[in-house]
């Protein structure tokens, strides 16, 4: 019994089939995606051509030699049924034949990954119906032509090519001007079947409802083929979910003028403009597009060449992307003048369209705040913004060999220049400030000795060294590019040149580096424009911001860094002395003389705090209106550890390796920054605090000190304070925060602890990616709040301290929306980040307070 007998007398309990019509939208996990979208599409009115969905529940577990359930055969059988209602046409019908489409369609999308048999329905008989219907038999020979190889290939497993040659010189007969319809089309059906009874033993059966039968099969066993699993392997997709069949009646993009088959983006994918963008292929049907066989004309293009189609167009996306408040990626057909939808689903974008569409539409009232804020993750913000090459200028570089070797990215960014082999011609070349030329330094290592030249170039290159060498710490310091332990760099300064992998330069040939990859290219490579200023993202920013309300104070070091913090929106600086003497050299200065004086047990630091007052000045008056936190100079941390070589350093002088080891030296900066306060006249008194405070004992000295050594009124020029680094630290923070003006908690350092890591560590992204993707953590110390150290820094919050006011939280490295959301929960509002992290954890502390719906 076929199909075609299957006579339905009683109703089918129609379990695991669902009209467009009728179809649950919001259940993807049902319908597909495909299925969802086009019953929320048809449900909308918009024009769909009719169709129906086999659900998920359907799909077998095993394909293996599996056929279709007599319930769902007579399901199927009723729901051609009202198409051919719907449609006023007959599945296999010798007058207006209807064909329909049979289609993969999964939950999560996976493109190209299974299979789509069209044109189905088609033998001769109803191919010449077409034929006669339509007046075109050029049209049924290519319809019945696509359906053959199509099943052919994917229902029959033939090869496709074989019967396309096969086919070829039929195809060609039916161009000719007398060619008789029913010989051509019948011809054709005979070499179909002579073709693949000869290769694969079966022939495409005449009834279409078995071809319609054992489409189906075959869309649910490409479920099971072998690149959909690898596919879902490599994507981390259950091989549970299964796919939908969705069943849907065809329209013809081969048939009629104005016809044509594409694909359309709401917005321009790449840069989020709001423009119709796309491809259309005149005369073509379905895959040709999607597949990429031929060559489409743009969608804007054929816009203007055909404003009744596209200027209706317009509309429905705009509908479309009312209805989804998303950018979406359409498949479309126009057949005869009239556009159908046949697909829809959320656009893939750049980083920099994601940005632009979330701001867009939040004015257009398509997205709610929070809905806005979701559609950009702080990765794509980190993306957009990053200055770099220029992607393409990058692949061309690479094609044509300009790139000469990798080391370790150690610093991100990206710079071009001429290579100077030493710092003093750095300077000369390129100018104190590195204002007259550009200038890449290249040295087989850096010590405090080149800080000079490091100030004047854009970027270094060392032969030797890690990711916490020197140069790596300075380029962190100072925002500069670099790459660090370039094996194959060799430098010949007697000769004035160098040599990358093995070609020799001369001094002075120009090169660029990636401070991120490592990658070193031959010339200078343009820098793509990034949108670091750009309105959209100003727009989002601000919506966070007024979810939020956090103080986030950025890292910064020169003053320069200090107008590009409060640009991109910090409500704060901090900086480092030690960075701070180290940039301009003078970190040598104090520690030759903490060390020639560290037998004699007293230190003197006179004059000391002039050199500090006079560097600090600059940084506190760029700073102006906003309020200063600044790290006092410390021997123990992991930066200056690798930086001045702590063993040997605490060898000659031990007390260096406690915080308040050395008075003195706590003295000189209280009374340096009280001094550079009082000349700048700040209006927010500058925060000093000492880093590795343990007991309440050390803080109380560090008071006593400032209370000494600044008298009457110079003692409100500053706030005094405790960086908390340890767990004891902060178990006793309830005891400490009483008696100083504030505390800083470092949450890298605290996490360091609590894994037994070096901090340095969780500052790199190897050998701890390794790590992660073998599943040897569970948790990631470098993105998200563990439980010992959340647990840590919620015994700070219920200590009822003022939390506003008086405890802020240290990030350093990139601050996401896992760490937000853990320390907006805990309570803290108070937050340092890295200069370049500012944007993103504005955005990341709005999405976590609106998701959080937190009560501000
Ligand atoms: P994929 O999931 O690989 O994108 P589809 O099921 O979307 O496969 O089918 C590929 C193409 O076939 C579609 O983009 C569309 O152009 C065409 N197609 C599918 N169904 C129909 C139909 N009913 N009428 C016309 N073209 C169709
Ligand atoms: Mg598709």
């Amino acid at each position: 019994m076929t199909l075609a007998q299957v006579k339905q007398t009683t109703p089918v309990g129609q379990r695991m089939t669902v009209s467009f019509a009728d179809g649950d939208a919001t259940r993807p996990d049902l319908l597909g995606g495909k299925g969802a979208g086009l019953a929320r599409m048809s449900q909308a009115g918009l024009p769909v051509p009719p169709g129906f969905v086999i659900l998920t529940t359907a799909c077998p577990v095993s394909t293996e030699g599996w056929e279709l359930p007599q319930e769902l055969i007579a399901e199927v059988r009723a729901r051609v049924s009202e198409m051919e209602q719907q449609t006023g046409r007959t599945f296999g019908g010798v007058t207006r034949p209807l064909l329909v489409s049979v289609r993969s369609g999964a939950q999560i999308s996976m493109p190209g990954m299974m299979d789509t048999v069209l044109n189905l329905g088609l033998n001769a008989e109803s191919a010449t119906a077409l034929a006669r219907e339509t007046g075109d038999l050029a049209f049924a020979v290519d319809s019945y032509l696509r359906f053959g190889r199509m099943y052919g290939e994917i229902v029959l497993g033939a090869d496709g090519e074989l019967i396309a040659e096969e086919t070829e010189a039929v195809a060609a007969s039916a161009r000719a001007p007398d060619a008789d319809p029913v010989a051509v089309l019948e011809r054709i059906e005979a070499t179909l079947e002579a073709t693949l009874e000869a290769t694969v033993g079966q022939a495409i059966p005449h009834d279409p409802y078995l071809q319609l039968a054992h489409a189906i099969e075959a869309v649910f066993r490409s479920w099971n083929s072998r690149r959909a699993v690898t596919y879902r392997e490599l994507h981390g997709i259950s091989h549970d979910l299964g796919t939908a069949v969705v069943v849907q009646a065809m329209v013809f993009g081969n048939l009629g003028s104005p016809s044509g088959t594409g694909v359309a983006f709401t917005r321009n994918p790449l840069t989020g403009e709001r423009e119709l963008y796309g491809e259309f292929l005149e005369g073509g049907q379905g895959e040709e597009v999607v597949a990429g066989t031929k060559t489409p004309e743009k969608l804007a293009i054929a816009a203007g060449r055909l404003p009744d189609v596209f200027d209706p167009f317009r509309e429905v996306a705009a509908r479309l992307e009312q209805l989804y408040g998303d950018v979406l990626d359409i498949e479309f057909t126009v057949e005869n003048g009239q556009l159908y939808l046949l697909q829809v689903r959320s656009a893939k974008r750049t980083a920099e369209a994601a940005i632009r569409v979330a701001a867009d539409f939040l004015r257009e009232g398509k997205l709610s705040p929070a809905q806005a804020l979701d559609k950009v993750s702080t990765a794509q913000v980190r993306l957009a913004e990053r200055p770099r090459f220029d992607e393409e200028a990058v692949a061309q570089a690479l094609e044509s060999g300009k790139l000469l070797g990798t080391g370790i990215g150690a610093s991100p960014g990206h710079a071009s220049g001429q290579a100077i082999l030493d710092p003093e011609r750095a300077v000369v070349v390129a100018g104190q400030d590195g204002s007259r030329t550009d200038v890449v330094l290249l040295r087989p290592t850096t010590s405090p000795q080149d800080l000079h030249g490091m100030l004047a170039a854009r970027g270094f290159i060392t032969a030797l060294g890690g990711a916490t060498s020197h140069a790596a710490v300075i380029a962190r310091a100072l925002d500069k590019p670099c790459v660090v332990g370039c094996d194959s760099l060799e430098i010949d300064l007697d000769k004035r040149r160098f040599r990358i992998g093995d070609r020799w330069f001369d001094e002075g040939e120009t090169l660029s580096l990636d401070g991120s990859t490592g990658q070193i290219f031959a010339g200078v490579l343009p820098m793509a424009t990034t949108t670091e200023s750009s309105d959209s993202l100003q727009q989002l920013l601000a919506v966070a911001d007024d979810a939020a309300r956090c103080r986030l104070y950025a890292r910064t070091t020169t003053p320069e860094q200090v107008e590009r913090a409060l640009a991109r929106g910090a409500s704060g600086v901090t900086t480092r002395l030690g960075d701070i003497l180290a940039t301009s050299g003078q970190l040598e200065e104090l520690l030759d003389i903490l060390v020639s004086q560290a037998g004699s047990g007293e230190t003197d630091l006179t004059g000391f705090d002039g050199v500090i007052a006079d560097l600090l000045e600059p940084v506190l008056a760029a700073a102006d209106e906003v309020p200063v936190a600044i790290r006092a100079v410390d021997f123990v941390g992991d930066e200056g550890m690798e930086l001045l070589d702590a063993p040997r350093l605490f060898a000659q002088n031990p007390r260096l390796a406690v915080p308040l080891g050395v008075p003195e030296l706590i003295a000189t900066q209280v009374r340096g920054v009280s001094l550079a306060a009082r000349r700048v006249a700040c209006r927010h008194a500058p925060q000093l605090t000492v880093r590795h405070i343990n007991d309440p004992r050390e803080a109380a000295e560090i008071m006593r000190i400032a209370d000494q050594q600044l008298g009457g009124t110079e003692r409100a020029s500053i706030r005094v304070g405790a960086t908390l680094t340890s767990p004891r630290g902060v178990q006793l923070a309830g005891e400490i925060l009483p008696l100083v003006d504030f505390i800083w908690l470092e949450v890298r350092g605290l996490q360091a602890t609590q894994f037994g890591y070096p901090p340095r560590l969780l500052l790199t992204r190897e050998p701890l990616d390794s790590y992660l993707q073998r599943g040897m953590i569970s948790s990631d110390p470098r993105v998200s709040i563990g439980e010992g150290t959340g647990r840590l820094i919620a015994a700070v919050a219920a200590a009822r301290m003022d939390v506003d006011t008086g405890v802020g939280v240290r990030v350093t490295g990139p601050f996401g929306e896992d760490i937000a959301r853990a320390l907006l929960r805990l309570g803290f509002r108070t937050f340092a980040v890295d200069s370049g992290e500012v944007h993103t954890a504005r955005l990341a502390l709005g999405k976590a307070a609106l998701a959080e719906e937190l009560d501000l």
